[in-house]
C-alpha cells in the first residue's frame, strides 16, 4: 500500500537551486564542462581558526548533547561580537543557535503564527518562507521589490499591510536580499520599525548577508529602538565564514522568544552539534580578517559579473548592494525567444550547446516577482564567470537550438511576453 501524502507535502515546494544543483552534478559527472552559478554556496574552504576548533574538539571529545538552546560560552561570544558590531547592548539570553539560518523561519513561523494569520513578504522572495508560513496555515501577503526603486522594500505597503489587514502579524524582511541583492536602507529599517512598533507584529529579519554589503553599510533591525522583543533576526556561519555544510547559524532576539525557540530545537533537533558550535566561536574570535578578505573577493567578482553582463545585449542588471547575486533583467532576450527565464536557465545548461553549459536560475523560482529575470551567484573563479558570460549571447543565438529544446519542454513557453522596463 502506498500510503497517502498530506495536504502541505502535496503541496511542498522546495528550493529549485538544490534541484538545478542535481542536474549539474549528474550532467557534470557525463563529462559536460559546467559553471555553477545556481546555487549561493561559497568556493573559498572553512575559515582556518574554525575548521581547526571543529576538528580539536572531536578529539576533546566534544561529541555528545549539549543544552538545546545552544552552549553557553558560544552564545556569550555571539552577543558580544553583535554588540561590537552593530551597537547593541543584547546579552546571551538573546542569542539561539541553530543548525544555519533558514531553521529560524520554521521556529519563528511556530512562535508567532495561528492559523489563518496574515504574513508580509516581499516578493521574489526566498522560496523557503512561503513552505514555512504554509506550515502554520498562514497567508502570505506579497510586495513586490521593484528594480527602478533598487530592489528596496515598499514602505507604502508596510504600512498598508499593518494598518489595513485584521490579521496582518508578521513581516518577513531579507537584507541584503536574496535573490535581487537589493539591500534596504537605514530609513527603511527605521520606517519598517516605526510601523511595526507597540504592534502585535513580530518581524523576521534574514540576515545571512550581513557582512556582504558593497555599497553603505548593512543596518539591522535589533538596533531600532525597543524593536528586539518584536523580532528574530538570523543570522549564518554558511556565507561569511564558508561554513555551508556545517549547518550553523543563531537567531536574535527577546530572551522569552529565544527560550521559545530552545523548546523548538529540544523536541526536534535536541541540540545543535557542540563541536560546530566550538567551531563557530572560534570563527568569531579569530576568523574575521579571512572573513573580510573572502567578502572583498566576493565584492570584486560581484562587479566582475555586473559589468560583463551590462555589456550584453537585451541584458541589463541593477548592480546589487550586497550578497553575492547578481540579478538581470532578461525580459527582451525571453520575449524575442519566446522562453520563460527559468526556461532561458535550463536550456543554458542542458541544451545551448553538448559540451558546456552554465547553471543559473530563473527568477520565478524566487516568486512570480522574479519573472523576467535570471539568478547567478558567483561562487566560481573569475575566469569561470568570464567564460559563462561570453558564452550567454552565443547561447541565446543558436535559435534551432532553443526551438528544439521548446518543443521538449513546452512548460517553459512563454505564452505571454514580459513586461519590458524602460530604460
Ligand atoms: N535565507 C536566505 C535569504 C538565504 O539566501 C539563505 C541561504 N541561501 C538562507 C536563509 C539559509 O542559510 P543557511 O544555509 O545558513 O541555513
Amino acid at each position: 500500500m502506498t500510503l497517502e501524502l498530506s495536504d502541505f507535502a502535496k503541496g511542498l515546494r522546495a528550493e529549485t537551486a538544490f534541484d538545478v544543483l542535481a542536474v549539474a552534478r549528474q550532467l557534470k559527472a557525463t563529462g559536460k564542462d559546467v559553471v555553477e552559478l545556481q546555487i549561493g554556496d561559497s568556493p573559498f574552504p572553512t575559515t582556518r581558526h574554525a575548521s581547526a576548533a571543529g576538528v580539536a574538539a572531536i578529539h576533546d571529545g566534544r561529541t555528545q548533547y549539549c543544552p538545546s538552546i545552544g552552549l553557553p560560552e558560544f552564545r556569550e561570544t555571539i552577543a558580544e561580537t553583535m554588540n561590537r558590531q552593530y551597537g547593541l547592548s543584547i546579552t546571551a539570553k538573546n542569542v539561539v543557535v541553530g543548525i544555519g539560518a533558514k531553521v529560524f523561519e520554521l521556529f519563528f513561523c511556530e512562535a508567532v503564527l495561528n492559523p489563518g494569520d496574515e504574513v508580509l513578504v516581499f516578493s521574489p522572495q526566498f522560496p523557503t518562507y512561503l513552505p514555512n508560513i504554509q506550515r502554520r496555515q498562514a497567508t502570505a501577503v506579497f510586495s513586490s521589490l521593484r528594480e527602478d526603486n533598487n530592489f528596496r522594500p515598499s514602505i507604502h505597503d508596510v504600512h498598508q499591510f499593518v494598518e489595513q489587514r485584521k490579521r496582518a502579524r508578521a513581516i518577513f524582511l531579507n537584507s541584503p536580499h536574496n535573490p535581487t541583492g537589493g539591500v534596504a536602507e537605514a530609513e527603511d529599517i527605521a520606517a519598517i520599525a516605526d510601523a511595526i512598533r507597540g504592534k502585535p507584529i513580530a518581524l523576521f529579519s534574514d540576515e545571512p548577508y550581513d557582512q556582504m554589503v558593497w555599497r553603505g553599510q548593512h543596518h539591522t533591525p535589533l538596533a531600532m529602538e525597543g524593536l528586539l522583543d518584536q523580532c528574530v533576526a538570523a543570522y549564518t556561519f554558511s556565507k561569511s565564514y564558508s561554513m555551508s555544510g556545517w549547518r550553523l547559524g543563531y537567531a536574535i532576539t527577546g530572551a522569552a522568544m529565544a527560550e521559545a525557540i530552545g523548546k523548538m530545537i529540544n523536541t526536534s533537533l535536541s541540540c545543535i552539534p557542540p563541536l560546530v558550535q566550538l567551531a563557530g566561536k572560534a570563527a568569531l574570535l579569530e576568523d574575521a580578517a579571512e572573513r573580510d578578505q573572502n567578502m572583498a573577493k566576493f565584492g570584486r567578482k560581484v562587479q566582475l559579473l555586473v559589468e560583463r553582463l551590462n555589456g550584453i545585449d537585451g541584458v541589463r542588471v541593477v548592480p546589487p548592494g550586497g550578497t553575492f547575486y547578481v540579478f538581470p533583467n532578461v525580459t527582451a532576450i525571453c520575449n524575442r525567444l519566446r522562453i520563460t527565464s527559468h526556461g532561458l536557465a535550463m536550456y543554458l545548461l542542458e541544451a545551448a550547446d553538448d559540451s558546456f553549459g552554465v547553471a543559473c536560475l530563473g527568477g520565478e523560482c524566487f516568486g512570480d516577482a522574479g519573472a523576467g529575470f535570471l539568478r547567478f551567484s558567483c561562487a566560481e573563479p573569475d575566469e569561470r564567470i568570464e567564460q559563462a558570460v561570453e558564452f550567454f549571447p552565443e547561447a541565446c543565438s543558436r535559435t534551432d537550438r532553443v526551438a528544439r529544446y521548446l518543443s521538449d519542454h513546452d512548460a517553459y513557453n512563454l505564452t505571454t511576453p514580459y513586461k519590458t522596463l524602460q530604460a
